[in-house]
């Protein structure tokens, strides 16, 4: 998701109090921008964050990271966050998530959700993929032992990539479903996101995806 390029963007996102700007200062010290010890959950690329807000508002004893490399997109993001100056477990960052251990130490994490990640179509862009496994070395290093990785997208063919990708990186699939919105199982608490309610809308079925790294 790219949206035009929207003139004080980076302006506005600058001066949120609810992005955080010294993020690699923060790495170790997320408990003490929380005020907890509250186990972090984290969306890489969350779009306009529709996904990851409502995740912070349904779970008040977890806090949650939204990430997101686009400004113009970030903003929406922080818009709606705004009208919601409660809530205190969820904050933002625009950053690219190759960066991602310079911002949390090693079992910082304790979950990391994906959903409708850019496909990246062309073999030579295969590492950019965010379920690609350079991307599961990254989370290997910032997830607790027993975090997970929650995957969800409507393209096949890079959910059949981020199958092969957790295999080859020696990840265990936990679950998975090629039609979620079909799995009452896996459906149960399923919150949807905007690409997830666009397309599945369309009639696509979506698929869903969780690893760890448990019984290795
Ligand atoms: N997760 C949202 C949803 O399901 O509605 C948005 C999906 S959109 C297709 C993918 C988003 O991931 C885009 O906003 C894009 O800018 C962001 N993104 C892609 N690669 C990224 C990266 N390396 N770091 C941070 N964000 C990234």
């Amino acid at each position: 998701m790219r949206l035009r390029n929207i003139p004080g963007s980076r302006e506005v996102i600058a001066e949120s109090e609810f992005v955080i700007h010294d993020m690699e200062e923060t790495r170790g010290k997320w408990a003490d921008v929380f005020g907890n010890d509250h186990p972090i959950y984290i969306e890489v690329g969350m779009g306009k964050g529709r996904f990851i807000t409502q995740l912070a508002i349904e779970n008040p004893d977890k806090n949650f990271i939204g990430i997101e490399k686009y400004s113009s997109v970030l903003l929406r993001a922080i818009e709606k966050r705004e009208e919601l100056s409660d809530l205190t477990n969820l904050y933002f960052l625009r950053m690219d998530a190759e960066d991602l251990e310079k911002v949390f130490a090693p079992g910082e994490v304790q979950g990391i959700y994906l959903n409708f990640s850019d496909p990246w179509p062309k073999d030579r862009h295969a590492k950019r993929r965010l379920p690609s496994k350079e991307f599961l070395a990254r989370y290997d290093r910032i997830l607790v032992p027993e975090g997970k990785v929650e995957f969800k997208t409507d393209n096949k063919d890079l959910f059949d990539f981020a199958l092969e990708q957790a295999k080859e990186a020696n990840w265990d699939l936990e679950a998975c479903t090629f039609d979620l919105h079909h799995n009452e199982e896996m459906m149960q608490g399923n919150i949807m996101t905007e690409y997830e309610e666009r397309f599945s809308s369309q009639g696509n079925p979506i698929c869903k995806m969780i690893i760890s790294r448990e019984k290795r």
